[in-house]
């Protein structure tokens, strides 16, 4: 089955080459710049995380379609090993700022990120995140505080209306706040449809929407929420693709980063399937739409994961934590497909997205 895909693949692969050489001739050509852009973070996912999902999913991982890959290099501004808030800063706005900055550079300068320069250049914008909107990886695309741990003023940064769809975590943080104030109001108020559970959200005909699925975090795989985030980035890619001018969307799997802190490789293994599950999804859209970029990479190793040993047949693994669990400074990689791909092969260091996205979106 395997060997039938792939030699499926080669023969599309030489069709698409040839024909569009052939289309070239007559006008018509394939676009080399994308219209949309699909960023998948996968918070605390190296090479060994990806390669353990590898080695227990059934089959092979979304992420071995994708053609191009690359590796980044994820040190802030004020450690060589990066924490999620400075290592989203710098891959949303294209600065090293320092550890626990959201959306900032190390002098707390506020900084334009790619949600907020897409939306004023009237693309539909999106964020998907398992965690609470507000936790840092999503933080860093839409608010500025130079805390992480602020979550009911970054909350407010939501107000702001630059991302469109907004789907995951964090009900509490808009509605049970120290201040008394309900900003969920406040988004309808801006025209978003509010939504609570994943059925409203799959009802939802709004092109805004703020989807709060979870009081905190979402659940965990391990705890049920199975499946959902396919159902989320569907959603997402659903009503953003309605937008003529194009969109922009990140979609965080924030939990391997989770199971890599508890030093539970089965934690780390579930989450890293359902994110390449959702990959997976983003991927049958873009193979169809021809004109979406996805490019999938992480802010961090998480964990210091090696896999010491294994079956094949039988799908086991051996596996070793760092005795602290922490982030890890080595590179993590980057995998990319659709128009620009090839742009996110080689040694890249976490500020070049920011950049290259808004080349190739022809923005800024
Ligand atoms: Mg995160
Ligand atoms: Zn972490």
């Amino acid at each position: 089955m395997k060997i039938k895909s792939v030699k499926l693949f080669a023969i599309i692969f030489v069709l698409t080459v040839f024909g569009s050489s052939w289309v070239n001739t007559s006008g018509a050509k394939a676009p080399k710049k994308p219209r949309n852009i699909i960023l998948f973070i996968g918070d605390g996912m190296g090479t060994a995380q990806v390669s353990a999902g590898m080695q227990v999913k059934s089959g092979s991982l979304f992420l071995e379609l994708f053609p191009y890959a690359g590796f980044s290099k994820t040190f802030s501004a004020d450690n060589y090993v990066t924490d999620s808030a400075a290592g989203g800063t710098a891959i949303s706005c294209g600065v090293k700022t320092r550890n626990g900055m959201i959306g900032m550079g190390p002098d707390s300068t506020v900084l334009r990120s790619i949600i907020e320069i897409a939306h004023s250049n009237g693309l539909a914008t999106g964020i998907v995140s398992t965690s609470a909107v507000t936790h840092a990886t999503p933080a860093s695309f839409v608010a500025h505080n130079a805390g992480r741990g602020n979550y009911e003023d970054i909350a407010k940064d939501f107000l702001s209306g630059t991302v469109d769809v907004f789907i995951g975590g964090g009900e509490n943080h808009f509605r049970k706040r120290a201040d008394g104030a309900d900003l969920t109001l406040d988004l309808k108020t801006k025209g978003y449809d509010v939504v609570y559970t994943l059925d409203d959200l799959k009802k939802s005909g709004s092109s805004k929407i703020a989807g709060l699925l979870s009081k905190e975090h979402m659940p965990s795989v391990e705890a049920g929420r199975s499946g959902m985030l396919t159902e989320m980035v569907n959603k997402a890619i659903e009503t953003l693709s309605r937008d003529k001018d194009g969109f922009f969307l990140m979609v965080e799997g924030s939990m391997i980063d989770w199971g890599g802190h508890d030093k539970n490789i089965a934690y780390v293994v579930s989450e890293m399937i359902d994110l390449d599950d959702a990959i997976g999804a983003a991927y049958r859209y873009a193979d169809q739409n021809k004109q979406t970029l996805i490019v999938v990479t992480a802010d961090h190793e998480t964990g210091g994961l090696t896999l010491t040993g294994g079956n094949v047949a039988d799908k086991s693994l051996h596996v070793n934590f760092i005795q602290s669990g922490n982030h890890t400074a080595v590179m993590v990689p980057v995998f990319s497909f659709g128009p620009g791909a090839e742009k996110f092969a080689g040694i890249l260091d976490n500020t070049y997205f920011f950049g290259e996205f808004l080349n190739l979106l022809k923005i800024k």
